[in-house]
């Protein structure tokens, strides 16, 4: 197994070194290993301002949507390229820009939009001047998404929209939602649905904010009274909208982002464990138990890693990984609760002051928030029990009940 770079990709490599170390603005270098603003959940508004720079100089380069074909303002990069961008981004810590735009709708209308869509739309989401948010979840809806029940029914030039989503990551900054809802009731449930784009202006919207417990609200409900969306904001075909939301381009699906920030927490968290070991904030002492958990969760955070290869290298030689990248999705939000857990016995008692910026608090208490906010990662995007499905059925063959 040869894990080396071809020449290319050790050139590439290096381009891609050599514009952090000059772009990327100091104050975004150390982010404790637990990712941009540290464990917190932080505002995400402010962190969106604070990012126009290190934005503006990834646009620059094409870097911001760097699976996006160039004529749309990508930079086309072929999956290794994205992988290996994507992995030293993490090295470096570099705050995400992106997000739903450039990842779900941005794709999405490349392949479904019409031209009037993609004018409208691309080049907004890459300037980042317009925030989008998902609405897919519902209530009654969310790991069997087909069942979804907020009705869109056809008025003239116009669909109206009642209904509810839940857990809308961002939707209260968000400018607009894609989104889905049943337009033939009478179908079979992955028929009757259809994919929109939703102006989170339009009369008859709200948004109410959910707390978490770690007292974030990072996520919200919303509701549609009677929202009028024109037919131009129909992505695709009416009643076609499921296979439109399942659309991705090829991107690099390996998680590589996600090993490599976890391997960066771990060591993060072994040289805070080893500085503080005579102090209050570090129960380490000469705790043989909890060295050897050290060691279990730095080993994991490779085991993550080869996971990662293996779907890219799959993805580079033109198959389309499938159980594979759930089991990278699976370790890797179930090793996250792990790492946390760690974190806090090595804080020990002290490591219930979250997000504390006094003396007493361990890594002003990074590792209770992360301990709080890392219980979601097993329910967003899938959660454990629909991955470990996809790896029985899918992977192993065994019968779906
Ligand atoms: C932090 C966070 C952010 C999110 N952001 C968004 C967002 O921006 N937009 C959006 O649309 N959604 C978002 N979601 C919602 C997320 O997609 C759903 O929570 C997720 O799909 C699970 O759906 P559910 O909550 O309805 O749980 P359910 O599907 O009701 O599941 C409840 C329990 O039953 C289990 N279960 C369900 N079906 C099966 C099965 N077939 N076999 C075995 N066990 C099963 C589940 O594993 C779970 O333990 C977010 C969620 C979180 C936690």
């Amino acid at each position: 197994m040869d894990f080396n770079d071809t020449p290319e990709e050790a050139a590439f490599r290096q381009e891609i070194r050599d514009f952090i170390d000059k772009e990327l603005p100091e104050r975004f270098k150390d982010a404790g290993g637990f990712g941009f603003g540290g464990g917190g959940g932080g505002d995400m508004r402010s962190r969106f301002e604070e990012m126009k720079e290190w934005r503006k100089k990834l646009s620059d380069k094409g870097w911001i949507a760097a699976a996006w074909p160039k004529e749309y303002g990508g930079a086309g990069l072929g999956t290794m390229e994205q992988f290996i961008m994507n992995e030293e981004f993490a090295e470096n810590r570099t705050p995400p820009v992106g997000g739903m735009g450039v990842s779900m709708i941005g794709p999405t209308l490349i392949i479904h939009g019409d031209d009037e869509q993609k004018d409208e739309h691309l080049s907004r989401i890459l300037s980042g001047e317009v925030q989008w948010c998902q609405g897919f979840s519902e209530p009654e809806s969310g790991s069997d998404l087909a069942s979804l029940q907020t009705k869109a029914v056809r008025d003239g030039d116009d669909f109206v929209i009642n209904g509810q989503k839940i857990w809308t990551s961002g939707a209260q900054y968000a400018h607009w939602m894609f989104m889905m809802a049943r337009t033939d009731p009478d179908a079979p449930k992955h028929k009757g649905i259809s994919y929109f784009m939703l102006d989170m202006k339009s009369p008859g919207v709200t948004v109410r904010p959910l707390v978490n417990m770690a007292g974030n609200s990072m996520f919200n409900e919303v509701f549609f009274d009677n929202v009028r969306v024109p037919a131009k904001n129909l992505v695709g075909e009416e009643n076609r909208g499921w296979y439109i939301g399942t659309t991705t381009l090829d991107f690099e699906r390996s998680s590589i982002g996600s090993a490599v920030g976890q391997r960066l927490q771990v060591e993060n968290l072994i040289k805070f464990a080893k500085e503080h070991k005579d102090d209050h904030k570090s129960t380490l002492g000469d705790n043989e138990t909890l060295q050897f958990e050290l060691a279990d969760r730095l080993l994991e955070t490779h085991v993550a890693k080869m996971l990662s290869y293996r779907v890219v290298t799959m993805q580079a030689r033109g198959l389309v990984p499938n159980y594979e990248a759930s089991m990278c999705k699976l370790f890797s939000s179930e090793m996250s609760q792990r790492i946390a857990r760690t974190s806090m016995k090595v804080a020990g008692l002290y490591g219930q002051l979250l997000n504390d910026d006094t003396d007493w608090a361990p890594a002003k208490g990074r590792y209770g928030a992360s301990y709080i906010q890392t219980v979601a990662s097993t329910i967003a995007g899938g959660t454990s029990e629909i991955q470990r499905g996809i790896i029985a059925t899918r992977g192993l063959g065994l019968p779906k009940n």
